[in-house]
């Protein structure tokens, strides 16, 4: 096992696409194992709302990772105009469908509609987002169940590379509740010492000087500047944010912290290819768990 604490000869780079791809193939013989024992593979049903353009990239990855899996995937586009009862009708009948193992609706759904009416309306069990209150309570109460996609995400990444989070100062920027305050449980879970910064924080730079383990979801370009790292800390930045000139970089300051810290997720290619992994996993999860099969 790696410490987090390491002397500084440049950051080693967290390999997400890498990892997310041996994620894959795990789940992939998971899918077949499933279907030779059930009779079908495990299902994925993937609601979008409208045509929100980044909506429309990452439910088509979503939907292209599933085949490449053998995960049936269930293609639901409403137009703009849908009313939130229309949803919930729609996501009723996902939760009544055998075939439909997960159920994902696509974020953000358009202001019409009530997210977290629809969001508590999806079956705990189908849940492959890991964002019903039911899942974030089990999270919770230490006996996890469909975990969030991208705070699972961040553990495996971890896990892969060694990197012992037990007994850490852990500091978590940004406190939503798809990735920072599941974030925090997943910490406290792998035994860090955690603290959740948010906009009430009162001085967010000596909260970041001191972690040895960052994780970073605020949406703001580059937020977190790189001086700020403490050097050898493993830095987990899930910020995607699209530039004017169309680059895509993270909330923290890449070059400057990767000169600091131990380890770094880069962006592209760092936590985005781990949350869709940990969303298939978390579909076939899903499916063993309804078939009364607990998980390992
Ligand atoms: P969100 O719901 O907008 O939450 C942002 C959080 O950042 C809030 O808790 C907010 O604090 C905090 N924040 C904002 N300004 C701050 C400031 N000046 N100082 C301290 N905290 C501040 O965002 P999200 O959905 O968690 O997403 C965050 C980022 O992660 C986005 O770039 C998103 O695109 C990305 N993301 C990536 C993936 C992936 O697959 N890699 C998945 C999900 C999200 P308050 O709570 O006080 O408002």
């Amino acid at each position: 096992m790696s410490t987090v604490v390491k002397e500084n000869q440049g950051a080693v780079i967290l390999d997400g696409k890498a990892v997310a791809a041996k994620e894959r193939q795990k789940t992939a013989v998971r899918v077949g194992e499933f279907a030779a024992k059930f009779g079908r593979p495990p299902g994925l049903a993937v609601v979008q709302v409208g045509e929100d353009p980044a909506s429309t990239v990452y439910v088509r990855n979503k939907r292209k990772s599933c085949a490449e899996v053998g995960i049936a995937s269930f293609a639901h586009d409403l137009p703009e105009s849908t009313s939130e009862a229309e949803l919930l009708a729609l996501v009723k009948r996902l939760n009544d469908d055998e075939r439909v193992d997960g159920i994902l609706i696509q974020m953000p759904v358009p202001k019409s509609i009530d997210a977290d009416r629809v969001m508590d309306a999806v079956d705990p069990a189908k849940d492959a987002d890991g964002f019903h209150p039911m899942n974030t309570g089990y999270l919770a109460q230490k006996r996890p169940r469909l975990r969030p996609c991208t705070p699972y995400g961040v553990i495996r990444l971890a896990e892969h590379y060694g990197i012992d989070l037990k007994g850490k100062r852990a500091v978590v920027v940004g406190a939503s509740n798809i990735v920072g305050r599941p974030m925090a449980l997943e910490l406290l879970l792998a035994r860090s010492t955690v603290t959740v910064c948010h906009t009430g924080t009162r001085d967010l730079r000596a909260e970041v000087e001191r972690a040895e383990v960052l994780v970073v979801a605020v949406g703001r370009p580059e937020f977190i500047p790189g001086e700020w790292i403490r050097p050898g800390a493993a830095v987990f930045d899930v910020g995607i944010n699209r530039l004017p000139d169309g680059k895509l970089v993270g909330d923290v300051g890449y070059a400057a912290a990767a000169a600091r810290a131990g380890w770094i997720t880069p962006v592209p290619g760092g936590l985005g290819p781990m949350t869709i992994a940990m969303l298939l996993s978390n579909t076939v999860d899903a499916a063993y768990l309804r078939k009364g099969v607990p998980i390992a």
